[in-house]
């Protein structure tokens, strides 16, 4: 076969771009697409939120105060403002919220410079400022301006003539909680600052952040600050605030109402449920009596938030708390005999409280005792009833055992189960095929023996600790396991392993992501 010399060289050409092929294959995949930007040029970039159309707002003077300087001004903007504003020169405008026929939104790549100020609106610049603002951030901290996980991250200057005023801000991301301190010196431990402020911090800094962008913009960078350790530092010298008519009842409403609105949004986002207070409050944003319970429908003992690294909302173990003091002063009312029962016991021998993982309540009763109980007749009878407290008494559909829900929207419950005594021995007539739903000798409960539980005090099998080894086996009570280890393993996780149903870790969720180096 005679090979002909532009067949050789067509060969040649095929075997060299597939040599290329393989050889960047083996150098593992391209940077993503949005690190192939141009370089970061040095300066900063102003960031700011355009007010909504019910907002009355200073959108076009803050903008042009900060362009005039001259630094490059985004103003981002759910949807275009309407009327348009007349922009100034220097004041681009980026929709966050793409259009059906449009590219995708992508503020990072519309930042080209190094660092970034996140600016309230009603903020006038000040000349030399920002520049001030960087140079402290890449000074670092002096002890500790490597790379160290305490790095300092974020600075900020107020807006306005009120002296700053910070708090400690601890994220508890498993708890789906967030605790503020009592006020601190700005500098040290600083973690949120009340009142409106600039914040700069490098740009690849505020795009390693799952939320960048979210509003409210100090609140949203305080808590994902403070959930990877950013350290903030504060400079005294404020920015001016301008001045503007005070707002009429009316717009005052709508302004805090949207308030409210764009902070719960925000929560949700953040997976945080509950806002501790220094002062003791609490803010919440998790499921109440109107709404559904925060989970879905438990598979194999092992809820969805178990799953995915976290514990038990706190709104849920609050509305449990609250579910069994109701359910124990009805029984004890109508003269119901019942008792801690299983997992629900196990925490209040451990911790005199719900284990913090667990998802619902046990109670074991006398099933002799259910006439006494009026609303446990009416459910025994095949009618859920709602009581006058808009607790919620049903008899299970998966068996011979009653449930009581925090409402007839919120499934939170309490069960109860129902025992009798064949001689000497407690049984039952469901088993739900749990190791440790088994059966017990009647002197457990002769007597019952109180135990504080959740904030009140519940009745108890005497020997309690006894009673669980019984039911769960020799050393239950010392160490804490989740309901299913086979599907989710405290152990695997307290040893650095996942579970094995292969669930996302806190580690994961609240992590350091690092992006490429857009320097
Ligand atoms: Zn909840
Ligand atoms: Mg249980």
């Amino acid at each position: 076969m005679r090979v002909r010399p532009s067949q050789a060289a067509i060969a040649g050409g095929v075997a060299l771009n597939l040599l290329l092929l393989l050889l960047f294959w083996r150098r593992g995949a391209p940077p993503p697409s949005w690190c192939r930007g141009p370089r970061a040029a040095p300066g900063v970039t102003v960031v700011l939120f355009a007010a909504e159309s019910a907002e009355p707002a200073d959108t076009l003077g803050t903008s042009r105060s900060f362009a005039a300087l001259p630094v490059p001004v985004l103003l981002l903007a759910e949807v275009a403002p309407y009327p348009p504003l007349p922009l100034p020169a220097g004041v681009s405008l980026l929709r966050l919220r793409p259009a059906l026929e449009g590219p995708p939104s992508r503020p990072e790549l519309h930042v080209r410079t190094r660092h970034v100020a996140l600016v309230p609106d009603g903020a006038r610049a000040v000349p030399g400022l920002l520049e001030r603002m960087r140079d402290v951030l890449e000074a670092g901290d002096g002890d500790d301006g490597g790379d160290g996980d305490n790095k300092l991250r974020v600075v900020a200057a107020p807006v306005g003539a009120e002296p700053p005023r910070c708090r400690e801000l601890r994220v508890d991301a498993r708890g789906w909680t967030v605790w503020y301190g009592p006020p601190v010196p700005p500098g040290d431990g600083c973690g949120a600052l009340e009142g409106p402020s600039v914040l700069l911090l490098r740009t690849r800094d505020l795009f390693s952040l799952p939320l960048p962008l979210a509003q409210p913009a100090p609140a949203a960078l305080f808590i994902q600050a403070a959930a990877r350790r950013w350290r903030l530092r504060v400079l005294p010298a404020p920015f001016p605030l301008a001045l503007r008519p005070p707002l009429s009842p009316h717009d005052g409403w709508k302004a805090a109402d949207l308030a409210q609105k764009r902070r719960r949004r925000l929560m949700a986002e953040l997976g945080v449920k509950r806002e501790a207070l220094a002062d003791g409050a609490d803010r919440w944003y998790g499921c109440t009596k109107a709404t559904p319970r925060c989970f879905g429908t438990v598979h194999a003992r092992t809820p969805q938030y178990l799953v995915a690294g976290r514990w038990t909302p706190p709104c849920c173990l609050r509305a449990l708390r609250e579910t069994a003091r109701h359910v124990v002063a009805v029984l004890e009312g109508s003269g119901v005999r019942y008792w801690l029962e299983g997992g629900t016991l196990l925490g209040a021998v451990r911790l005199g409280d719900i284990i913090p993982w667990d998802y619902d309540v046990d109670l074991g009763i006398y099933r002799e005792d259910v006439g006494k109980c009026r609303w446990l007749a009416a459910a025994a009878a095949g009618t859920p009833v709602e009581d006058p407290e808009g607790f919620y008494w049903e008899k299970a559909p998966e068996g011979e055992f009653y449930r009581v829900h925090f409402s007839r929207a919120n499934r939170l419950h309490v069960d109860l189960w129902p025992f009798y005594a064949r001689g000497g021995t407690m049984t039952k007539d469901t088993w739900l095929g749990h190791p440790q739903d088994v059966e017990f000798p009647e002197r457990f409960l002769r007597p019952r023996e109180p135990l504080p539980f959740g904030g009140f005090t519940a009745m108890a099998p005497n020997s309690p600790r006894r009673f669980l080894e019984l039911k769960f086996g020799a050393g239950a009570v010392e160490n804490p396991e989740y309901p299913n280890p086979a599907v989710r393993s405290l152990r695997d996780e307290r040893g650095g392993a996942r579970g094995r149903g292969g669930g996302i870790g806190w580690d994961t969720l609240w992590g350091d992501n690092k992006p490429c180096d857009t320097r």
